[in-house]
């Protein structure tokens, strides 16, 4: 008796998937057609994305290898599992980026992110870039109609921004201090108007600030022909900022981040941070001025406010796609580009374009 298998199954093709097999290898397999159990939704996937994680991932400095990359993506619906009840085959859907057991305490209690045995898809469990994808359904997201499918490999870039300024408690006014204008600090600059604070972006990246520029975000801070701290004095009138937030994978020190603050402000460091690489900072000048620091490593718990987001004009992304390949490309461009994590701010990979 094989009540978790369809029988639909029979007929597809086989799953062919990206494996990154050893320190710097990666192949396409085909991994065979898979079962549906019962809780999960097998989802023809449409959009991934590459991002410095995979690389990290690529080159063994992160993850648990063999690994399938892609820490999240879309797709559309193509079988269910007799308990999958939340989608129906059809369905536009957001997976990822993290992995819950669904049984834990925390995970019983709502709360995902304390899971006791909570993975990430593409870092130490098999992620998304794979033609097909078979995902227990607490992981997808319905997407609305107004979000496009090159929007939702933000989702979880943006979540984690919502998070970001939940943490730091924002307020309509507030200086918020950027720094590193890649996805996630493009994302939050943006979050940060459409919760009517005031962002300072600061990168050494000329070409990104114009980018966000173009966004609607109107203090930017070219970091190589100006000193930030005084530009940030200076823009502030000489208070400083309310908060910071530095996100990873950023260029410039983190120690000269937090002077940007003001005494008894916020600090929030955010990104990925699994490089093994040790983050250093002197906490002596944090002390004295009563620096409330923090970390937001996923936001997970924001990803339906991210969709709503998105959804409503709030944000927008399409400008941060540096670079969109197709799936045949996957492997050559993690060889190509796996050493430079500040080339690309986000690389789109179309996997329904062979
Ligand atoms: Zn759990």
């Amino acid at each position: 008796m094989e009540p978790n298998v369809s029988r639909r199954e029979e007929t597809d093709s086989p799953m062919k998937a990206w494996n990154i097999t050893g320190v710097r290898e990666i192949m396409l397999e085909d991994r065979g057609a898979a079962p549906v159990p019962d809780d999960s939704v097998k989802i023809k996937m449409l959009k991934g994305a590459l991002d410095t994680p995979d690389s990290l991932v690529f080159k063994g400095q992160a993850g648990a290898i063999p690994v399938v990359p892609g820490r999240q993506g879309m797709g559309i619906v193509s079988e269910t599992g007799k308990n999958a009840v939340r989608f129906k085959r059809g369905d536009r859907v957001y997976a990822g980026p993290l992995s819950a057991c669904g049984d834990c305490a925390a995970c019983k209690a709502g709360r995902l992110r304390e899971c006791a045995a909570l993975g990430q898809y593409g870092i130490d469990r098999d992620g998304l870039l794979c033609d097909f994808a078979v995902l227990p359904q607490r992981d997808l997201y319905l997407l609305p109609n107004k979000v496009t499918d090159s929007e939702s490999v933000f989702i979880e870039r943006a979540a984690a921004g919502i998070s970001v300024l939940d943490r730091l408690n924002t307020e309509k006014g507030e200086y918020v201090v950027i720094m590193g204008a890649n996805a996630t600090g493009i994302l939050l600059a943006q979050l940060a108007l459409y919760y009517q604070a005031v962002p300072i972006l600061v990168d050494v990246r000329r070409d990104r600030l114009d980018i966000a520029e173009k966004l609607g975000v109107y203090y930017t801070v070219d970091a190589v022909s100006s000193d930030p701290l005084k530009k940030v004095f200076s823009i502030t009138c000489g208070q400083m900022a309310e908060s910071m937030v530095y996100a990873l994978p950023c260029s410039l020190p983190l120690s000269r981040a937090f002077e940007c603050v003001m005494p008894g402000g916020r600090a929030v460091v955010t990104g990925f941070a699994g490089s093994g690489e040790a983050l250093s900072v002197n906490l002596a000048p944090l002390i004295d001025r009563q620096i409330a620091v923090s970390f937001v490593a996923a936001g997970v718990e924001n990803i339906p406010t991210a969709i709503n987001t998105f959804a409503s004009g709030g944000i927008e992304s399409d400008p941060l796609v540096t670079e969109t390949i197709r799936f045949s490309e996957v492997d050559k461009f993690l060889a190509d580009n796996a050493d430079d994590p500040f080339k690309n701010i986000y690389t789109l990979v179309d996997i329904d374009r062979l």
